[in-house]
């Protein structure tokens, strides 16, 4: 069947909770990917943020042979090798980026829960911060996405995606991202404070420390749980494993009770990790209290640890950062009538456009064979897979000048 028959046979077959896809692809292969009518594609979105590794890497396509001849379930009666491996590794990596005292705190008090999404991952902290400090609502920030799913949902700025469907299980307020906001919140009975160090869905909008220590502050002086959501920003996607390490305010570090993480983390196999940070986190739920049957399988868990391990030996945060830097400047060099400015950090970038037309733009370099995304009407997203070549990004600029002539063009001619 053509690419267009098997779009109009999804509509068919599947809810249409995703609107109209906008090809059906039938493999790749690193930062390629091809549709049914053969068209390649350059992927500067990385099946948003996920495939860190590419596609097909055959170190990962190896790991998941290896694990499927041997079980790729077990349920959480019993644990393997793999899963216990894996919490070891992102442990390890959540400990980055701090002093070595500080390091060492944090990997013999932490404890991971292998979840199955990023939502789930934040339903899991919600529920954290509830056992911890019970009845009390949650704090999040204006524009923030944290899932889909009720729990998450509650912490989920947009409208169009929360009213239909509230009202929710508990509170939530939601404050500005600013020093403000955040001392403006009443203390009393506060329970969770989540944030994202750099928000996705909102644009790309990285959080100053200021307001990351002033949500810290907050955690401090009311008892609730401190929840960076790292679902999009981690796993090296913003040039350190986890985009908060290192933050540090007035000379202090600032260090969150719970990280959540998704994505990236299992190059593209379904997995998520509730991190709780310190002792009082990770005692806050008992045994019965939370769980999940395919939370943690051997399959997953096998591909968590080479994920990580192959992101090290790659160094691969540190490149992310390295061709992301490149990138924007060569797009700045470039001085591309309607781009008015990038933001972002390592490989999760926006582009500023100067009119609303960023749906239309990523369309046309659909068209031309560039993936990327419109998380709002002004910004482009970028988010490629963390092995791609300096040189392939590039070929976004020669591109990007053309699709926004078309685009303005297209508007002129009132289409
Ligand atoms: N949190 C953040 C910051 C996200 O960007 C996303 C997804 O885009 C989620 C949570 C939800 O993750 P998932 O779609 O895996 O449920």
């Amino acid at each position: 069947m053509t690419n267009s028959e098997w779009k109009a046979s999804y509509q068919d077959n599947l809810l249409g909770v995703f609107g109209r896809p906008q090809a059906c692809f039938t493999h790749g292969q690193g930062t390629r990917v091809w549709d049914t009518d053969g068209k390649e594609y350059l992927d500067l979105l990385g099946g948003i943020a996920v495939n860190a590794l590419g596609y097909a890497h055959p170190e990962i396509v190896k790991t998941i042979h290896e694990q499927a001849s041997r079980f790729t379930h077990v349920s959480n009666f019993f644990t393997t090798p793999q899963q216990v491996e894996a919490a070891q590794a992102v442990k390890k990596i959540c400990a980055e980026g701090w002093g070595s005292g500080r390091q060492a705190e944090i990997v013999s008090q932490a404890r991971v829960l292998f979840v199955n999404s990023g939502t789930e991952a934040n339903e899991a902290a919600l529920k954290m911060a509830l056992a911890a400090r019970p009845g009390g609502r949650a704090i999040a920030l204006k524009g923030a996405f944290h899932g889909r799913t009720l729990g998450a949902l509650s912490l989920t700025y947009k409208a169009p995606y929360r009213e239909p469907f509230a009202p929710f299980v508990g509170p939530t307020e939601f404050v500005e991202a600013s020093v403000a906001g955040i001392e403006a919140v009443d203390p009393e009975d506060v329970s969770a404070i989540f944030l994202e160090p750099l928000q996705g869905e909102a644009g790309v909008i990285p959080l100053v420390p200021e307001v990351v220590a002033a949500a810290r502050q907050l955690a401090d002086q009311t008892g609730a749980l401190l929840i960076f959501d790292e679902v999009q920003t981690g796993m090296g996607r913003c040039g350190k494993w986890l985009a908060h390490q290192g933050i540090c305010h007035d000379g202090k570090e600032i260090i969150p009770d719970v990280v959540t993480l998704a994505k990236g983390l299992g190059a593209g196999v379904p997995v998520g990790a509730c991190v709780a940070m310190n002792l009082r986190a990770a005692s806050a739920l008992k045994p019965g209290s939370h769980g999940t049957t395919f939370g943690g399988n051997p399959l997953v868990t096998a591909v968590v640890a080479r994920t990580i391990s192959l992101m090290e030996e790659l160094d691969l945060p540190t490149r992310a950062a390295k061709v992301g830097d490149a990138w924007m400047q060569e797009i700045a060099d470039a001085q591309i009538p309607g781009v008015k400015a990038t933001r972002g950090q390592g490989l999760l970038r926006g582009l500023v456009l100067e009119k609303n037309i960023a749906p239309q733009l990523a369309k046309a370099l659909f068209k031309a064979g560039f993936i990327v995304n419109a998380p709002a009407a002004n910004i482009i997203r970028l988010a490629p897979p963390l092995i791609i070549e300096l040189e392939e990004v590039k070929t976004l600029i020669p591109a990007l000048k053309e699709a926004l002539a078309q685009v303005e063009l297209d508007l002129e001619k009132g289409e």
